[in-house]
């Protein structure tokens, strides 16, 4: 496992400072490899840089059993090791009240990393991840049992979506995938204030490419009300 340096309220990685060839996410400037709160600068070593790479994803990172943060980074960590891929710039951590029936707060962090692989080829390696990290799969649920006569069917149980940890790609490059193994961007991305506010953080100006809407106006506008706050650093 790497050593991921880590930063002031989040976790630190070293960012390449070579141009990007997809500049379709705009001008990367000051805040490249910025760690932690919004400001913090780091620069490149420049140590073993590879080559650019021509894709930008962005990953929503969570966690609410266990050590939180330490899960987080363990996360942040395997995908730096992920091959023909690095980590470009990390949020600050935010806790956020679970969405559902979970009780446990969650420790989120959005990713964004340079790739050469695909889309899918990005979700398999995440997948390895959580399942590498102990993540319990949900089993396929069984068809209901239809409701017997004059009895009204049972309404669906609220999800418990606590986990260890949590892996989604938001966005990949200007990309729309609508399939049943991966949807992008993420359909929930607008409905959640914790990856709304850590995107924000690192990408304000990124613009869904089926709404139109920049990140910040998607945070402004969001409905989502559950709380949200920066983490303290450690
Ligand atoms: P969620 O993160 O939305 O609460 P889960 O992590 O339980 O849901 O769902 C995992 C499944 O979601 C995976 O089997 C994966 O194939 C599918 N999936 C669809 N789109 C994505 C995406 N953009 N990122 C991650 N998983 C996705
Ligand atoms: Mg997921």
């Amino acid at each position: 496992m790497p050593d991921v340096p880590v930063g002031q309220a989040g976790f630190g990685c070293r960012a390449g400072n070579a141009p990007l060839k997809d500049r379709r996410f705009g001008p990367r400037g000051a805040r490249e490899g910025h760690f932690g709160p919004p400001g913090a600068v780091s620069r490149a070593t420049g140590r073993g840089q590879p080559p650019d790479m021509p894709h930008r994803a962005f990953i929503g990172v969570g966690s609410n059993l266990g050590d939180r943060r330490a899960n987080v980074a363990e996360a942040l960590a395997r995908m730096a090791e992920i091959p023909e891929t690095r980590v470009a710039r990390t949020s600050s951590l935010y806790e956020s009240e679970p969405h559902g029936v979970a009780k446990n707060l969650f420790v989120n962090m959005v990713v964004e990393l340079e790739t050469d692989l695909s889309a899918v080829d990005m979700l398999s390696r995440l997948a390895d991840i959580e399942d590498q990290m102990g993540r319990k799969r949900a089993k396929p649920k069984a068809k209901p049992a239809p409701a017997a006569k004059g009895k009204a069917a049972k309404a669906p149980a609220k999800k418990d979506v606590s986990r260890l940890i949590d892996l989604d790609i938001l966005f990949f490059n200007t990309e729309v995938v609508n399939t049943p193994k991966l949807r992008v961007p993420h359909p929930e991305i607008p409905r959640r204030r914790f990856v709304l506010m850590p995107l924000a953080e690192v990408a304000p100006q990124l613009v869904h490419p089926e709404t139109g809407l920049t990140v910040s106006k998607m945070l402004a506008t969001t409905e989502d009300r559950k709380r949200v706050v920066l983490m303290p650093p450690r």
